[in-house]
């Protein structure tokens, strides 16, 4: 199926509106299966009437959003009915409802909002449960005389309207052609600890071919998806290979974080982690309370920022950090067991690293980062990374790798020297 959207209005071209409506609906569109082939940004006016006509030429299934309301540069609904040639008739069961609507605020219709009452000849009303304009439905076969086959969906701008017009009116209507067609999945591997070009050298090839399977990839904060969409079928076959050549690095199939996953594992586990952090200032145990559930797996996090913070609260001791600096394989051993021993947790994870952009020496440039992680009853395991960089994408990129230590870990996959 081939799908367009046309957004309409002059606010969102003049960057007044953020169209926040064509992400969301690629994002349900995606769910779905289907991928949204163009989307088009028109103003009000007679562009609407063009942008319509165009995907419509192009397209099975053209979504469009805004110009329904009364003002006089709402003209979506008019537009749609000659481009498909067809009389706007009053539609007896809106202008009940309207008259209902307006009736409990003591007004009755006016001019302007009978507009919204006018439907295409033959098109089917989609219900507005938070507002004055139905959505509408025209369906292709209504286009044929014109030489066109696209259904035409006309959605309402406001988010707080369309959101539910489209997950209880269109969408149904939607899986329905898609019934017809073939079942479609999409999947989303993410994946974290491997960088995109690796990836592609790892998986691109066999993927490739593999008939019908599409391949997208979508860097995140710090990890990659790797979308595979197609028949369900062929989607699982690509989704075996990618496990096969690169499980340890995928952290979800269900879109989930590696916060997420991670918390989900200690609950699982019962499991308690305690964090002792410098470069990051507390940026890990944040991700890590940002997850619902977090109060049963995070008990303390400390930021040791300064040297002498580090011994306070850490027992990191003075000739360590007079041996091998604050940024070094053995004070980030230390500063993860004397978490460990603080905190009394199953897991304690440590960071301290050169932000930059300033500090950094030639052996510890800027973006060092060293990270380690302590458990009961296990060697403690310390990685030296480097993220030069701006400093939030360094914090997020060193409390990522921190994640992952300790995902690793919970799942018994090797940790990568
Ligand atoms: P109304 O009855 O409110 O006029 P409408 O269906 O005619 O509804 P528009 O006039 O196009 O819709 O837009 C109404 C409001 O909805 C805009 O002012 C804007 O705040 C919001 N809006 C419209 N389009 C979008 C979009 N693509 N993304 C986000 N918000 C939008
Ligand atoms: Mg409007």
């Amino acid at each position: 199926m081939r799908l367009e959207l046309v957004n309409t209005g002059t606010e969102l071209l003049l960057g007044d509106t953020i169209n926040t409506n064509a992400a969301w609906l690629g994002q349900r569109l995606a769910a779905l299966g289907i991928d949204v082939a163009r989307q088009t940004i028109v103003p009000d006016g007679r562009a609407v009437f063009e942008g319509i006509e165009e995907a419509a030429r192009r397209s099975d299934v053209v979504l469009v959003t805004g110009g329904l309301g009364p003002t006089n540069d709402d003209v979506t609904r008019e537009c749609a009915a000659e481009l498909y040639d067809l009389p706007l008739d009053l539609h007896e069961g809106v202008m009940a409802w309207l008259t209902d609507y307006f009736g409990k605020r003591g007004k009755p219709v006016n001019e302007a909002s009978r507009r919204q009452a006018m439907v295409p000849r033959g098109a089917a009303v989609l219900e507005n449960r938070f507002g004055t304009a139905p959505g509408l439905h025209i369906p292709a076969v209504l286009g044929s005389a014109r030489g066109l086959h696209a259904h035409i969906f006309l959605l309402p701008g406001p988010p707080r309207e369309l959101k539910p017009m489209m997950e209880h009116a269109v969408e149904p209507v939607l899986r329905g052609m898609l019934a017809d067609g073939g079942a479609r999945e999409v999947l989303y591997l993410k994946s974290t600890g491997i960088g995109e070009s690796d990836i592609v050298d790892k998986i691109q090839v066999g993927l490739e071919a593999i008939a019908d399977l599409d391949l997208g990839y979508c860097i995140g904060r710090g990890d990659v998806d790797i979308r595979l969409s197609g028949p369900r079928d062929v989607v699982a076959a690509g989704a075996h290979f990618v496990r096969e050549r690169m499980g340890d690095f995928i952290v979800s199939e269900d879109r989930r974080v590696i916060e997420e996953v991670v918390v989900a594992l200690l609950r699982e586990r019962r499991q308690w982690v305690a964090t002792a952090e410098s470069c990051t200032g507390g940026l890990l145990a944040c991700r890590i309370t940002d997850v619902s559930g977090a109060s049963e797996v995070l008990g303390e996090g400390y930021v040791a920022y300064a040297n002498a913070a580090k011994q306070k609260l850490l027992g990191v001791k003075t000739e360590t950090l007079a041996a091998h600096g604050a940024v070094s394989e053995a004070v980030v051993c230390e500063m993860a067991e004397g978490c460990l021993r603080a905190s009394g947790a199953d897991h304690a994870l440590a960071l301290t690293g050169v932000a930059g952009p300033a500090g950094g020496t030639p052996e510890k440039p800027a973006g060092t980062v060293w990270i380690a992680l302590a458990s009961g009853g296990e060697t403690t395991e310390a990685r030296k990374l480097f993220f030069p960089g701006a400093r939030d994408r360094f914090k997020l990129l060193a409390s990522q790798a921190a994640l992952e230590l300790l995902r690793r870990r919970l799942r018994g996959i090797p940790i990568p020297s």
